[in-house]
């Protein structure tokens, strides 16, 4: 048996999903043209109760996207150390925008609006670079699929609302944080200029994400997009897969959440475990005794089929998604046991 465990992107399109794409109405989407893309995007702004949203091809794209919109060249974004638009995207905040970045610590991924209010550069002194995005990562990844406390968002989207500077979410796992939450989407989403939100991960569409603003944002987007070379044509085979992921896959991430649960458990009492970060979605990383075993231990995990993925010195990372059945999950808690 194989059970992948490396990241929520293996998953593959169903039979459904793949008959969704197959029947899915097309145009050309660089002229607007596309009918599935357009009730892709419609889909997602109502969802959402914002006012339009761009497909895109991936999570680094509308993030740099949006980056691009917000900020000027010489300004200064806001963001947690290890966040995804500053650690994972090949520093495309400084290639893509020409801005430099104010990386705080914070506590599994997550930044306060207390620590923000301070690295807020003084607008009227001409020696720093003028803040012009705070961003911010939920669940985060780095932080082992950490949940922002709602009040705090609020806390500092109304800082950011205040201040006149915009502020961005990197939701490539935001449908995990809320069928957890419960809380209502459009709640969630008015705390944001914009939002990236991944149709690639837990959702388990092939491609694609979806950003998320007000018109004027999306319209600015659009022209960054085609610059970036993402401006594509007969898109709506896989818009299709998106919608066909948002109607179907969303409730069923609670699963892949007790699913996660569950490996924890296991992990918790093994030997060679030193610590399992608290699962809150569907990611596990566990801390090793041994940091000098990490490799070794992936090896022989994979030797048995089960697929993990190094996640830094000393860690390893075990993320549930929608290709892991609980068979799966019996079958990788039994060979744990006796690893
Ligand atoms: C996966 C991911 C992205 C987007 O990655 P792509 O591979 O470009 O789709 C962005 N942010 C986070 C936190 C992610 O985990």
């Amino acid at each position: 048996m194989i059970v992948d465990l490396r990241s929520d992107t293996v998953t593959k399109p169903s039979a459904e999903m793949l008959d969704a794409m197959f029947c899915a109405k097309t145009g050309d989407d660089v002229f607007g043209e596309d009918p599935t893309v357009n009730e892709l995007q419609q889909f997602v702004a109502e969802y959402f109760g914002m006012e339009a949203a761009l497909f895109c091809t991936s999570g680094t794209q509308t993030n740099q996207i949006a980056i691009n919109v917000h900020v000027r060249p010489g300004g200064e974004v806001i963001c947690h150390e290890e966040s995804h638009i500053y650690k994972y995207e090949g520093g495309g905040i400084a290639k893509n925008s020409g801005a430099s970045v104010r990386l705080l610590q914070g506590d599994r991924g997550r930044i306060t609006k207390n620590q923000i209010e301070k690295w807020i550069n003084p607008e009227h002194d001409v020696h720093f670079p003028i803040t012009q995005l705070i961003s911010i990562e939920d669940t985060s990844n780095r932080g082992g699929g950490a949940i922002y406390n709602f009040e705090e968002i609020k806390r500092i989207s109304s800082f950011s609302k205040d201040k006149n500077i915009p502020l961005h979410l990197d939701g490539a796992r935001l449908m995990n944080a809320l069928v957890e939450t419960k809380i209502d989407p459009k709640e969630y989403a008015n705390q944001f200029d914009s939002i990236s939100l991944c149709l690639s991960k837990g959702l388990g569409a092939p491609i694609g994400s979806v950003l998320i603003g007000n018109k004027d944002f999306i319209k600015k987007a659009h022209r960054v997009r085609k610059v970036l070379g993402g401006g594509m044509r007969q898109a709506g085979i896989i818009a299709a897969a998106g919608i066909y992921a948002l109607k179907n896959n969303v409730e069923r991430l609670t699963i892949d959440h007790n699913h996660a649960q569950l490996l924890s458990n296991t992990l918790t009492n093994l030997s060679w475990i030193k610590e399992i970060i608290a699962v809150e979605t569907n990611i596990v990383v566990a801390i090793l005794r041994d940091e000098a075993k990490r490799d070794l231990i992936i090896q022989n995990l994979s030797s048995m089929g089960i697929k993990t993925i190094a996640f830094g010195p000393g860690m390893i990372r075990f993320v549930t998604h929608l290709d892991i059945s609980s068979d799966q999950i019996g079958y990788t808690i039994e060979k744990l046991r006796t690893f």
